[in-house]
């Protein structure tokens, strides 16, 4: 069977490639191994709401759980502070079923999603043909372009040789029927005893809540181990869950190392395997959608100038994609070093600086939270802050130009 274009992966950033190659008439198959679309969830479904209409997603009333307008932010000591904003900046929804809704809009738009269908190998000879397992039969099948949508441990981008050292977090989530949080207020719990190189957070979701702990590892505790130690033993999290009330776990790697390569010759990677998460946040669905439409666009110029070639992907797609989003890919890298670097006490005076330089007030002027570069900046302009983080970083080479 032949495509235009094959794409290993029906996770989110696949399916939205999918519904945008196929919107545009071209012949596109999602290779998906999973029984069913949005399973295994690994996920806590907080979308900004800037980002979803940059991804093309209106997404249907009854999949949000719940609406966001802040976040409380907790310093490994203890202090805390509320940025709130007067309007909804993002949603939880439920993810599962959010990838579906994905999966329909790609099939509307003439897209076929092949389940329980394992992509095993790949050849490039012209073409790219790739050995598939489809419910137990292997076959072949092949395109004239292949789009890499498989995740954090991407294979495609091994097979594609764009082999690079990665960096990842291990995020744990459980769901749990009772917490003393705010209906639309995101919690954040740093400190390096329960959440080691990132962070714990608890998130109400309609009459649930989420809480989730990210982990660098260390000290030889699992990152359900942390978890279930945040749940029961931090001073303040502990007293408002009630950690006998678990009614969902769920686990993923969280790509935290920045973006790779991109492209090779009549490959393109998108999403998760291409590293395209906001490494403060582990949030990938609306950068890696943002890309995903770029290499969609990217796609079908190459169907009409037949040209498959490594540099014409380069240009189409890795360059247009950088220029949108690398420097707020950095931004969010430089969030994540400080993260890693700072001690619990100096985060601690961080968020005193902070409170008193008004950051909790200058937060919520910022619209785009997928997009920090501009805070950041502004933030950077506070000369006491600005000192504080050049002992970590080097700033104004990394990130101010
Ligand atoms: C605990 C946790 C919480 C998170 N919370 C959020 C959040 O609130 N907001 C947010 O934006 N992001 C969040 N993320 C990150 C988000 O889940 C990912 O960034 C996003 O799913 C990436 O989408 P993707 O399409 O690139 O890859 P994936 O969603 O990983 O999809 C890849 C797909 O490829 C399939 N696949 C892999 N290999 C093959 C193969 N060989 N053949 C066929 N199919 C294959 C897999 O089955 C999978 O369905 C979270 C992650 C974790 C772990």
């Amino acid at each position: 069977m032949n495509y235009d274009v094959i794409i290993i992966g029906g996770g989110p950033c696949g399916l939205i490639a999918a519904r945008d190659i196929a919107g545009q008439g071209a012949e596109v198959c999602v290779i998906e191994k999973s029984p069913e679309i949005g399973y295994p969830v690994k996920c806590s479904g907080l979308f900004s709401t800037a980002g979803l209409k940059q991804i093309g997603v209106d997404v249907s009333d009854s999949l949000i759980c719940s609406t966001i307008r802040g976040g409380r932010f907790y310093s490994p000591g203890g202090e805390d502070f509320l940025a709130y904003s007067k309007q909804d900046r993002a949603v939880v929804v439920e993810r599962k079923m959010f990838d579906k809704e994905l999966a329909r809009d790609a099939v509307r738009a003439g897209a076929k999603i092949r389940l329980k269908t394992t992509a095993l190998d790949i050849k490039r000879n012209g073409r790219v043909s790739v050995r598939i397992n489809e419910v137990g039969e292997e076959k072949t099948i092949s395109s004239k372009l292949l789009i890499g949508a498989d995740g954090a441990g991407s294979q495609v981008a091994r097979w594609a040789g764009i082999e690079r050292e990665n960096k990842f977090v291990s995020g744990v989530q459980v769901e749990v029927a009772a917490a003393d949080v705010e209906s639309d207020v995101a919690e954040v719990y740093f400190g390096k005893s329960f959440a080691p190189g990132f962070y714990a957070w608890i998130l109400p979701k309609g009459d649930v809540f989420e809480v989730g702990i990210g982990s660098t590892g260390g000290g030889g505790e699992t990152p359900r181990e942390l978890l279930k130690r945040f749940m029961a033993e931090h001073p303040i999290a502990s007293k408002k869950l009630d950690s006998k009330s678990i009614l969902e776990f769920n686990k993923g790697a969280i790509p935290v190392g920045g973006p790779r390569d991109t492209v090779s010759e009549n490959i393109m990677l998108i999403g998760d395997a291409a590293g395209q998460t906001k490494a403060s946040t582990g949030g990938g669905v609306i950068t890696g959608g943002i890309c995903a439409r770029i290499a969609a666009d990217a796609a079908i110029s190459a169907i009409e100038e037949d040209n498959y070639s490594q540099e014409f992907l380069l240009t189409s797609y890795d360059q247009k994609w950088r220029a949108e989003l690398e420097q707020e890919f950095m931004a969010h890298l430089f969030m994540k070093n400080i993260i890693d670097s700072a001690t619990d006490p100096e985060i601690d005076s961080l968020f005193n600086m902070l409170k008193k330089e008004g950051v909790p007030e200058l937060m919520t002027t910022f619209t785009d939270t997928d997009r920090p570069l501009e805070f950041i900046k502004e933030v950077l302009k506070k000369e006491e802050i600005l000192n504080w983080a050049q002992r970590f970083l080097d700033i104004r080479k990394e990130l101010l130009g």
